[in-house]
Formats: structure tokens, sequence, C-alpha cells
């Protein structure tokens, strides 16, 4: 029962961290001084939402979180490195240049993540590889997280069909303390139909 009321308050208080943090990260865009430190900010702001992310995707798959410290991390870094994509579309290392781009750089189409899990999840499948799952998972959450963040400025970017609107303000840092629940909800569904066609382990989160 105790256990029960812990992992309750741990789930809000992430839950709360993914919202606060998010906010933060954009008053720290809206207010940083000069561009690098702006850039900066918002980097750390993706990293870290993109490791609060999977961190309550362990906490709601009841994993102890010490033993998913190398995919919180992982998760951490490629919400980051996500943004590596500006400097290689501006051939640049200047902060001037990647923030200056003609059109968005190729990662932050959101069809790539998508188009990556589908194919990541088949490999899995065909080489019954719990590793590649859970790599296409964390990539999955990474993303996603990363995407919504800028959503909420540049809107969703599904090459080659468009991209909507920016998503409003509020409507986006929802979404973000929402996207753990619906990917642990996608993931425990996808796990349960492995476990009902083989003997396939559920993957460790
Ligand atoms: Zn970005």
């Amino acid at each position: 029962m105790l256990c029960c009321e812990r992992e309750v308050w741990l789930r809000a208080f992430l839950t709360c961290a993914i919202g606060a943090c998010s906010m933060l990260g954009d008053l720290g865009l809206k207010y940083g001084k000069s561009a690098p430190e702006r850039a900066v900010f918002d980097n750390a702001t993706h990293a870290t939402v993109g490791g609060l992310t999977w961190t309550l995707i362990v906490v709601l798959s009841r994993k102890p979180i010490m033993r998913s410290l190398n995919a919180i991390f992982s998760c951490f870094l490629l919400a980051s490195f996500i943004d590596l994509d500006h400097f290689i579309a501006a051939h640049s290392w200047h902060i001037h240049d990647a923030t200056h781009l003609d059109k968005r750089p190729f990662l932050h189409c959101t069809t790539v993540p998508i188009v990556l899990w589908i194919l990541f999840i088949l490999l899995s499948s065909i080489f019954h590889s719990p590793e590649f799952q859970q790599a296409s998972w964390i990539m999955l959450a990474a993303f996603l997280s990363h995407h919504i963040r800028d959503g909420t400025r540049r809107g969703l970017w599904f090459c080659p069909f468009g991209s909507t609107r920016p998503i409003p303000y509020y409507l986006y840092v929802s979404l973000s303390m929402s996207l753990p629940y619906l990917l642990y909800w996608l993931l425990s569904l996808h796990t349960f139909t492995e476990k009902s066609d083989s003997n396939v382990s559920l993957i460790d989160v």
C-alpha cells in the first residue's frame, strides 16, 4: 500500500516535472541574452524532457529506475542530438548558420521516427531481439518529446505531406506531459500481442 502510494507520488512528480521543465526552458528561450545561450538552454531542456519522459515510462512499467539508467540516459542524449541536424544541414558549426536555415532540417520531420520505429519493431520481431525493441521505443520517445516541444513554434512536420499549425501552448505542455502515458499504453499493447504470439519475454524498459 505504502509502495503504491509512493509510486503514485513519483508519477505525479515526474509528470509535473516534464511540464515545469518545458515551461522553464521556454522562458530561457524567451529571455536568453544571446543566440548561443538560448540554443544551449533550449537543447538542455530537450534533453531533460527526453530523460524525464523515459524515467516516467520506467516508473509506469514498475521497473527500478536504477536498473534503467542506461536507457534513461540514452533517451536524454538522443533528445539532445536531434538538433545536430541543424549543423549538418547548414554545413557549418556556427550557431548563426544553424539557426538561420531556409527549411527545417531532416531529423525534425516526424515521419522519420515513425518509419524508423515501424522498421525497428519489424526487425526486432524477425530477430527476436528485445534490445532492438527497447531501442525503438527509446528512439520514439526521444523524437516525439523533441518534436512536440518544437511544434509549439513551428507545428509538426510530416514530410512529404506538410506541416500542422503551431501547437497551442497549453496543448503542447499537456501533450508533453501525456506522452509517457501514451507510449507506455502502446508499449504494453505491443508486448501483450507479442507475448500471446510466442514466448517472447517482456521488454526491459
Ligand atoms: Zn529541434
